[in-house]
Parts: structure tokens; C-alpha cells; sequence
């Protein structure tokens, strides 16, 4: 059967860097896709089709935001960052056979190679909820990589910490959610990572090194 994809939520390095990933998409604020592209902050995104496309019951988290749904798939084009794959409709994908964890993944694949031209490498499961179905189901999707996270980041900014010590380490992946206020949100992690000496590393980059 070969290999199935690495299960990663940090990163091993020893350079002072955290990553940065946005999960989800249902509030698209164009505020948000301006900080981005400005200050060219590197971000990955996990893109999850039916909140890009504003289908079904949105996310209570993102309920009341003036730009759910507002630019679809162009607004993460516009970003001009990598858009990687979580899934069409965000289901646990332990409650799901092969076939159907299968489904979402590749569906999703499909999905964002149409629009966006590059086929996912990398995906996150909703949740964080996995088994060894999707790590199959995910490799014959054409995934190398199945990325969780070491800390979420909370309304406000703030770090909900997993470790002990509630500190930022080299190569944490951080995990956002395009929800209202992100824009916000967003200014003041990044004003907080470089007030503690990180800096924001790209993830692709990083990833090819660690998977050398
Ligand atoms: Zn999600």
C-alpha cells in the first residue's frame, strides 16, 4: 500500500518561527484580503467548500458577519496564498467510511485545483478528527501531508495554548477561522508574535525541508 501521509502539528525547526493557517471561509472580508496582501504576510488557508460557497447552515461562529459568502472562490484567489483542502462540507471524519471520507477529500481536491489551479498537497480534518481511513483515503487523493495544529487562536487575538507553559515555540502552527473580526483579530497576533521575537515563516517551505 506504500506510505500513508505524515500526521504533523508542529513543525521541527530551531528558527524562531510560528505559521499561520486560516481555516473554514465564510466570512470573506475584503479588510482582511487588503492586511494580507500588504504587509505580505504568509498564510495557508483550508479552504472547506461549503463555507466559500455559503452553502447549508453556517458556522455559529461566523453568523452575523457583514461578508459571509461575499467574493466565493475569487476572494481566495485574490489572496494569492496556498488554498489547501479541508474537506467539501466539514463532517467528522471518524463517523465516515472510507468511500465517504474519500468523497470529501477528493471532492474537495477538485474543487480547488478548478479554481485555483493547483491541486491541494495538503489537508486538514475537521476537528482535527482522523483515523486510518482518512490517512488512506487522503493519500489516494494526492495528499502528502495531513496538518493539524499546536495552538488555536481565540476572538481577540488571544492563544489558546496546548503546552504547559502557555508559550509561543519555534514551529507552531497556529489556527484561525475566517469569522468575523478576523482582520482585527489578526493585527494584534501578528503584533504579538513579533513582540516575542518570531517571526512568520512560509509553511510550504518549511514542510519540503522537514520532509527532505
Ligand atoms: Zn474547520
Amino acid at each position: 500500500m506504500g506510505e500513508l501521509p505524515p500526521v504533523i502539528s508542529s513543525i521541527p525547526t530551531s528558527r524562531k518561527v510560528v505559521f499561520l493557517t486560516i481555516d473554514d471561509g465564510w466570512e470573506q472580508d475584503p479588510g482582511f484580503a487588503r492586511q494580507v496582501l500588504k504587509k505580505r504576510i504568509p498564510i495557508t488557508v483550508f479552504a472547506m467548500r461549503d463555507a466559500v460557497e455559503a452553502r447549508g447552515p453556517i458556522d455559529p461562529a461566523a453568523t452575523g458577519g457583514r461578508f459571509v459568502g461575499a467574493g466565493g472562490w475569487s476572494y481566495f484567489q485574490d489572496l494569492g496564498v496556498p488554498i489547501e483542502n479541508h474537506t467539501l462540507t466539514h463532517p467528522n471524519m471518524r463517523t465516515l467510511g472510507f468511500d465517504a471520507q474519500k468523497a470529501e477529500i477528493c471532492g474537495a481536491s477538485r474543487a480547488i485545483k478548478r479554481r485555483m489551479g493547483v491541486r491541494p498537497l495538503l489537508f486538514r480534518p475537521p476537528f482535527g478528527n482522523y483515523n486510518t481511513d482518512t490517512l488512506r483515503a487522503a493519500k489516494e487523493c494526492g495528499i502528502r501531508v495531513v496538518l493539524l495544529w499546536t495552538a488555536s487562536v481565540q476572538p481577540g487575538g488571544k492563544i489558546a495554548y496546548q503546552t504547559p507553559d502557555k508559550k509561543l515555540h519555534a514551529g507552531d502552527i497556529l489556527l484561525l477561522h475566517f469569522r468575523p473580526n478576523l482582520s482585527r483579530d489578526f493585527r494584534v497576533l501578528v503584533n504579538k508574535i513579533k513582540r516575542r521575537g518570531f517571526a512568520l515563516g512560509n509553511l510550504d517551505a518549511y514542510l519540503d525541508e522537514a520532509m527532505r
